[in-house]
């Protein structure tokens, strides 16, 4: 437990799925704000919010649920946020900062900054952590333990708010890095938008295998699929968007994979050897890099978590 103040004394979450209940447990367990207003769309996962005592007060209305918030931190998919920012504007008040969880985040400005009034802070966010659950049911409080933050605020954007944005994440347990958003997005295409697409690819084309090799291909997993349909089974319509939000980096990235990849069909079909070795020796340079970074691990539910 936290013996530290609150930081806020009022946040707003709105969309209370994986990581917007695991944001609410962590600010309860740590004592991060005085009280926590949940707004999700479905009347369903609000009450399942409800029954998992995510929060202190619960709101089928976004401008409601923002009212009197000091910080409302939008944790829907990317595609919504228009949306969202249209319905919470009302509601914000003056000098609140407005801040989210997405993936990809220089399409969070055009998205919202239009419809926040003025003197609200946008202080865009991306907890670098998750797991291919979803729903409130699917967080917990450690998830973001020994992650990433990267925050990533205009030049402009008012320091004091950042600031106050950074010490949420790390008092959630996260490390913090502040970023340009452009670079947030291509860093990202490639350390997690990149790795996602080929994973759908791979079990897609699993998927399209005639069906007697397909139940062979499914039992004999363990040489490598497995780790890709872990990764295929994460939230389809979130992967949508983030696909679509960080488009340009998303194609850059791609087009590059597809130029090494065309290179090591060469090299198979050439039968250079020495070619491949080079290739995939680098690669397990990369992953020793990774463990050395500590970055090699995932957070799980621990079973007494509700
Ligand atoms: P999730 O578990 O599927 O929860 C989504 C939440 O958003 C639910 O409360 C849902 O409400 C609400 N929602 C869905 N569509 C909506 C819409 N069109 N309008 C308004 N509300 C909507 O999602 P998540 O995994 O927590 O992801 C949320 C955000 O976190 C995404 O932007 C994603 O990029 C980012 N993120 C995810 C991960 C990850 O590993 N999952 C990691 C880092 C960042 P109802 O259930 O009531 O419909």
């Amino acid at each position: 437990m936290n013996n530290e103040a609150p930081l806020f004394g009022r946040i707003a979450l709105i969309g209370i799925g994986l990581i917007g209940s695991s944001l609410a447990r962590s600010i309860n367990k740590y004592s991060i704000s005085e009280h926590i207003s949940i707004y999700s769309r479905s009347p369903e996962t609000l009450k399942k919010a409800c029954d998992l005592k995510l929060g202190d007060s619960y709101h089928r209305d976004p401008a409601q649920a923002v009212k009197n918030a000091d910080l409302v931190i939008i944790c829907t998919p990317m595609g919504a946020y228009t949306t969202v920012a249209q319905a919470i504007a009302p509601g914000l008040k003056m000098g609140a900062i407005v801040s989210d969880v997405g993936s990809s985040k220089r399409s969070v400005f055009s998205d919202l900054n239009p419809y926040l009034p003025d003197g609200i802070h946008l202080v865009p966010a991306h907890p670098v952590a998750g797991t291919a659950d979803s729903g409130p049911e699917s967080g917990f409080s450690e998830l973001f333990k020994g992650h990433w933050c990267i925050i990533t605020p205009l030049e402009t954007t008012d320091p004091t708010a950042v600031t106050k944005v950074k010490n949420l994440w790390i008092r959630c347990g996260m490390m913090v890095e502040i970023m340009d958003a452009s670079r947030h997005d291509h860093v990202l295409a490639i350390t997690s938008h990149l790795p996602q697409l080929i994973s759908y690819t791979i079990v897609g084309t699993v998927a399209d295998l005639q069906d007697d090799l397909k139940s062979e291909v499914t039992k004999f997993a363990a040489g490598g699929l497995r780790d890709f349909t872990r990764i295929a089974a994460s939230d389809p319509t979130m992967w949508r968007d983030v696909c679509l939000k960080n488009k340009d980096a998303v194609l850059d990235v791609l087009g590059r994979f597809m130029e090494d990849l065309t290179a090591l069909q060469r090299a198979i079909r050439r039968g250079q050897g020495d070619l491949l070795e080079d290739s995939f020796s680098s690669a397990r340079e990369i992953r020793r890099r990774v463990i050395e970074a500590k970055q090699d691990f995932i957070n799980v539910k621990p079973k007494d978590e509700s």
